[in-house]
């Protein structure tokens, strides 16, 4: 059967949550700007807390979580029509409780940690009351794992980290830091590589630089540059088994990337409505933009470019709670991630355009966007990278022809097709 309508219920929900990120949520962007991942203390405590508390109340706190694995059970279609409203601002997804990188790191530890570190871990991350990291890539290789070198070393029970990582999302507030590390240089990546939960104030995890995105200020940056100095931890540090990092890292990945894409459709539809409001409102040379055909190209470009990447998140949603299973759908969640960059980018940059110099101020967001879209096509793996992956379990369907010509060469065909329906042809030759 195919639908394309949301059950009443939960449609009921998501009509609460849309007013409720745009009433209460949307203005701590501006009153909390880039606090969302610093710890809650005294007055922006008194602020939160009630507000996650009413998510709570309304059934739709930290919604990504099988009911397996101690979520609500919702799935990823439910959660994509949910995350497409909370896209519309920064704090949205901290205040409803499915954060990146944080979904992604309580994914992992819900699938493989054991009963110890989800008491330790998990929960405290469910409740929202510590951030975590995810420190993967290296100064000298990110989309390429295999070229990692900080290792684990074992000592008696305890397992000794050295080396580097970069571009650590939130280490600086992070609890604790889930670590790709090489723990047998002796066999291949895929099976030498191996995790660890460490937490921050362990000594010899040294943050030497909080890197900043363009258009940042110098001290606002959240993505570190760490050393791990002689960094010790006991054997139960270590999250699934030995040499299981890649398997890990996959799981993570899979939820991580569709996640972001239901919040970028959040963003490009504000990108939108943004355009249409300045193209009713502005006027020019005897006529609104709104009846300039140039515009009426940008505004029709970016309905259907936004409407044509909403199915495709939605479809793939439905297919990851229909496999249960981010393998069997990993091309289309690959070619999400090549499409998701080009749309942001595209539906900004036009709305930006409308709104002429406005539009390249600090009083719009769309530079914001653009500069989105741009670390889109990098986090979570290089847009390059997804794209041979969709390209490679493309080529999974196909075989190669037999024989010099293509399987569709028409002179080929059309000789088959003549001998199929020979007693009609030759009918027809004769009464010509
Ligand atoms: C905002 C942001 C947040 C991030 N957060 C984290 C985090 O929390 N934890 C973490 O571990 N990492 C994080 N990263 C790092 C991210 O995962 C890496 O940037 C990404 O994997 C690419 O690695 P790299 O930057 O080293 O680029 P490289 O691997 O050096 O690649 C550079 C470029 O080379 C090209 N290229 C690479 N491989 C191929 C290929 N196979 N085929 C064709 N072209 C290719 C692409 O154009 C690519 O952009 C984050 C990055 C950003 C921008």
């Amino acid at each position: 059967m195919w639908d394309f309508e949301t059950d009443p219920e939960y449609q009921k929900e998501l009509d609460w949550a849309d007013e409720f990120v745009r009433e209460e949520v949307e203005p701590l962007d501006l009153a909390f700007p880039h606090q969302q991942f610093v710890p809650l203390d005294g007055k922006r405590r008194e602020a939160i807390d009630p507000l996650k508390e009413e998510v709570r109340r309304r059934g739709l706190w930290a919604t990504h979580l099988g009911a397996d694995l101690g979520g609500q059970g919702y799935g990823q279609l439910k959660l994509a029509l949910l995350n497409e409203i909370l896209g519309r601002s920064q704090w949205a997804p901290i205040i409803f409780g499915c954060q990146a990188p944080d979904t992604g790191n309580a994914e992992i530890i819900a699938h493989y940690g054991t009963e110890e570190q989800k008491r330790r871990y998990l929960r405290p991350l469910l409740e929202g009351e510590l951030f975590s990291c995810y420190s993967m890539t290296e100064p000298h290789a990110g989309a390429d794992p295999t070229m990692f070198t900080t290792s684990a070393v074992r000592d008696g029970d305890d397992w000794v980290i050295n080396g580097w990582k970069f571009f650590s999302s939130n280490a600086a507030t992070a609890s604790f830091l889930i670590v790709m590390v090489v723990t047998n240089p002796e066999v291949s990546a895929y099976q030498g590589m191996s995790m660890f939960l460490v937490p921050t104030d362990t000594p010899g995890v040294k943050i030497e630089r909080n890197i900043g995105l363009y258009g940042e200020g110098a001290d606002a940056g959240s993505h570190a540059l760490i050393h791990y100095d002689n960094v010790r931890v006991p054997a139960e540090a270590l999250l699934g088994g030995e040499g299981q990092a890649f398997a890990i890292a996959q799981t993570r990945l899979g939820g991580g990337r569709i996640h972001h894409a239901m919040r970028t459709i959040g963003l490009s539809r504000k990108a939108l409505d943004m355009m249409c409001e300045r193209a009713l409102s502005r006027e020019t040379q005897g006529s609104r933009l709104s009846d300039k055909q140039f515009v009426q190209g940008y505004i029709a470009d970016s309905y259907a470019q936004l409407l044509q990447f909403r199915l495709m998140v939605l479809y793939t949603a439905w297919e990851i709670d229909k496999y249960n299973d981010y393998k069997v759908v990993r091309k289309d969640i690959a070619a999400v991630k090549v499409v998701m960059p080009t749309v942001l980018h595209d539906i900004a940059w036009r709305a930006m355009q409308v709104h002429g110099a406005l539009g390249v101020t600090n009083e719009v967001p769309f530079l914001g966007m653009v500069t989105g879209a741009a670390v889109m096509g990098l986090a979570d793996g290089p847009t390059e990278v997804h794209k041979t992956t969709v390209a490679k379990q493309v080529l999974r369907d196909y075989r190669p022809a037999e024989g010099t010509w293509p399987s569709e060469w028409i002179p080929a065909k059309r000789e088959a097709a003549q001998a199929k329906y020979a007693q009609f042809l030759e009918h027809e030759v004769g009464n010509l």
